[in-house]
């Protein structure tokens, strides 16, 4: 259904509003969160303005989750990450209603507890060399390393 008020995440799907873009596909976005917990932390979404996890079509809940699979993989492989911290918030603490996972990449003594999420920046230009690691690794994802 599409969004009621103007939705930042439909304009990143759709290319108005600008974003470090990871993943590109027929169904799904994946692109740097701008205010990241740590550097790498990619927001997948559907391209369909759904809300909420229950409102996910579901034609779409395999694509979604394996994309989140590639990704968790993507960070180690690209960026260096031990592991992943994946994350969704469904109306409470949503900032952005429309539906979207939180892939964090996690290295041992990082200091992420809890849930509190710090929040960090991107020099100019880190952003882009972020992303550009992560679609590589993507592109070269060795399908060995997901079952
Ligand atoms: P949540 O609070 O779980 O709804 O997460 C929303 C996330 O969207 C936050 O981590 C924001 O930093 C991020 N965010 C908001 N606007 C943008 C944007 N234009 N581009 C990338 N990330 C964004
Ligand atoms: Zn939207």
């Amino acid at each position: 259904m599409p969004a009621t008020k103007p939705c930042v995440f439909c304009g990143i799907v759709a290319g108005t509003t600008p974003a470090d873009v990871v993943l590109d596909e027929p169904d799904l976005v994946g692109f740097l969160d701008v205010r990241p917990v740590f550097h790498g932390h990619v927001l997948l979404v559907p391209r369909e303005h759904v809300e909420t996890l229950p409102d996910l079509p579901a034609g779409l809940r395999d694509g979604f989750f394996e994309a989140a699979q590639r990704l968790a993989v993507a960070v180690k492989t690209g960026l260096g990450a031990q592991g992943s911290f994946v994350a969704m918030n469904n109306t409470v603490s949503q900032s952005v209603p429309h539906l979207h996972l939180h892939v964090v990449p996690r290295t041992k003594g990082d200091g992420l507890r809890g849930f509190f999420w710090p929040r960090t920046t991107y020099a100019d230009g880190e952003a882009a060399d972020v992303a550009a690691r992560l679609r590589a690794a993507l592109a070269d994802a060795d399908p060995s390393d997901m079952s």
